[in-house]
């Protein structure tokens, strides 16, 4: 099932913008409750306003309320990145550390944003246990676990440590684009054959077509020869 959501997906990333392990860390602290287009819309004037940790830890709480309010919950996350900037300045020297068990110290940054960091800024294997990702491999029967520390061993456990990144990328591609939270589109799923959830959601490959959406952020750019996408009505 992975090789051919592979297959289908050849182009899974994180669509989060960034170009430091900060920026990253920071940019997955916004996604929380928003989608990685809101949060890219905000973060490049946040990235100018506050180049490294220091700046975090010295920002203007009302400014940096009002730079990332578009992304919601901007107090707490305006919090979160303040607290941030200062940890990373006293006990890391204003660097992201790249190793799990630091990362997870960090506030705001649970194992979800420290293995997003590891796996797409350090180059490390991390597996996403988001939303999407736990949905999906319960549906797909790779696991039955509903913690999703639980869920990341399962499935950490079945796959070698360098597919994590890209498999997590290419299931969460996967729920997004055809295997939605309310209506999945089993009619033209790749891997209905093997799915034992096939036909919660609909059948009809005509009607399931419909209910296809686009992956990708809008203005992303498909590598060529890769599957067309429909657009999102
Ligand atoms: S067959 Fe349906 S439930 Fe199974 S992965 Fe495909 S879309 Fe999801």
């Amino acid at each position: 099932m992975y090789r051919v959501l592979h297959e289908q997906y050849p182009y899974a990333h994180c669509e989060l913008d960034f170009r430091t392990p900060l920026e990253l860390l920071v940019a997955t602290i916004l996604s929380a409750q928003t989608t990685d287009v809101g949060v890219n819309k905000v973060t490049p004037t946040l990235f100018a306003r506050y180049p490294d940790a220091a700046a975090y830890a010295g920002a203007d709480r009302a400014e940096l309320e009002e730079l990332i309010r578009p992304t919601g919950f901007f107090r707490a996350k305006a919090g979160s990145l303040i607290n941030l900037g200062q940890a990373l300045v006293e006990r890391f020297g204003g660097e992201v550390p790249p190793r799990l068990k630091d990362l997870v110290t960090l506030p705001g940054v649970g194992r979800k944003t420290a293995f997003v960091v590891l796996g797409n800024a350090f180059g490390q294997p991390g597996l996403t246990v988001d939303t999407h990702f736990g949905r999906l491999v319960r549906r797909m029967g790779w696991t039955t676990e509903e913690d999703p520390v639980k869920v990341e061993k399962a499935i950490g456990a079945m796959f070698p440590r360098k597919d994590w990144t890209m498999l997590s990328h290419v299931v969460i591609f996967h729920g997004r684009r055809m295997c939605h939270a309310k209506r999945p589109a089993c009619g033209v799923c790749p891997v209905a054959r093997w799915c034992p959830s096939y036909g919660i959601g609909e059948t009809d490959p005509d009607k399931a077509r419909t209910l296809l959406k686009y992956e990708l952020a809008p203005g992303a750019e498909r590598p060529p020869g890769t599957p067309e996408p429909v657009a999102v009505a």
